[in-house]
């Protein structure tokens, strides 16, 4: 997953990206916390998945949450 969706383009492979949703995994140092449904632009080529700087803000609040929750794992919605 990768901040900043700027253009409709991949800059990685020159593929479409397709608004869609993504899940973002991250480590919380005891566990593991996994996002689901964020709004994400997908290329359709290479799949990476492109989020915006806010959304980018809210996975990393939600993962903060999660750390202090010490949960070995934490599936939460966006
Ligand atoms: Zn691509």
């Amino acid at each position: 997953m990768t901040t900043n969706a700027a253009g409709k383009i991949c800059p990685l492979c020159g593929g479409t990206k397709q608004p869609g949703k993504a899940t973002f995994t991250a480590e919380t140092g005891e566990g593991v916390v996994v996002i689901r449904n964020v709004p994400a632009e997908i290329c359709d080529l290479c799949g990476e998945e492109w989020v915006s700087v806010k959304a980018a803000k809210e996975l990393e609040a939600h993962v903060q949450s999660a750390r202090q929750k010490h949960l070995p794992v934490e599936v939460v919605p966006f």
